[in-house]
């Protein structure tokens, strides 16, 4: 694996791959690395000739400077973990590389960005695209991996390649989780072990309200959610919400036949954590 810092030295290396037709994958992170992000480089190696991971913590996208300051950085494990998942390239940028001058752009996503995510994370997606647009125009791959954990995030990114008139082709991959159905995720390290168990409690909790779901239709669904949360000192619910898996629209009915999606946030301790579940 070959480990760039500057931008200059990986634009030669990336040309001469280019030159010889090869196909360029692209696994944005932030490190604090998991089988989760190591699975989105699998499915990179799958179809792409060279396999780039970047390792960055985007200021950008924090709106809690807390939450920036607590994010996890462990840059040896994550190299060593990237070794053995046979990536072909680790870019690991400083902020004045990726973000020379302040960075003032602001993009229109209409409502995408306004709901969930975005409502309970004012200014998140802004600069999720920011860095994830910097990141296309310096690396320009053929594809770009992107999990499923982050519904909406790999939406507004098929937004952003949109309006960048780009043809990066977006894969979204599906959720790795551990054994006991928590979302794997860099922030779960952040976790007491009491935490991590009573964070468990979210994978179950949405496959309950999609059976209910099933039997007694939304309202009810949602009911479960919140009242079994309610019941946990350490828990507070951000929100829980069942949409078209489409365009993320809250839905008033649930029918079989419309692609829907429940998507939660909830804090355990300090830690906020995020997760979502296919319901057809
Ligand atoms: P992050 O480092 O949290 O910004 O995540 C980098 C990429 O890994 C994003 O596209 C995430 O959606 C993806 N990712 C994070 N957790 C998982 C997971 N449990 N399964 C699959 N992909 C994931």
């Amino acid at each position: 694996m070959i480990i760039f810092t500057k931008i200059e030295q990986l634009h030669p290396y990336l040309e001469a791959q280019r030159k010889q037709n090869k196909n360029i994958g692209f696994v944005p992170t932030m490190g604090a690395l998991h089988q989760g992000h190591i699975s989105l480089i699998k499915q990179s190696k799958n179809s792409c000739d060279i396999t780039v991971c970047s390792i960055f913590v985007n200021p950008t996208q924090f709106n809690d400077k807390n939450d920036l300051a607590r994010y996890p950085r462990m840059p040896e494990k994550d190299t060593d973990l990237l070794k053995n998942g046979d990536c072909d390239v680790l870019f690991l940028p400083s902020i004045n590389e990726i973000y020379p001058k302040k960075n003032t752009s602001n993009f229109d996503f209409g409502y995408l960005d306004k709901i969930l995510e975005g409502e309970h994370r004012p200014g998140h997606f802004n600069g999720v695209a920011q860095v994830v647009k910097r990141f296309f125009e310096i690396i320009q791959p053929h594809k770009a991996f992107f999990g499923s954990k982050d519904y909406q995030q790999v939406m507004i990114v098929k937004a952003l390649v949109k309006q960048m008139n780009s043809k990066i082709e977006i894969i979204a991959c599906p959720i790795l989780r551990e054994a006991d159905g928590l979302a794997m995720s860099s922030r779960n390290a952040l976790l007491s072990e009491d935490e991590r168990q009573i964070a468990s409690i979210i994978p179950k909790l949405m496959m309950e309200a999609k059976l209910t779901l099933n039997k007694n239709g939304i309202e009810a669904a949602k009911a479960i959610v919140i009242k079994q949360l309610s019941e946990l000192k350490q828990v507070k619910l951000d929100y829980y919400e069942i949409c078209s898996a489409n365009t993320l629209c809250a839905l008033d009915d649930f029918h079989k036949n419309e692609k829907a999606i429940s998507l939660i946030a909830v804090f355990v301790g300090k830690i906020r954590l995020i997760d979502n579940l296919e319901l057809n």
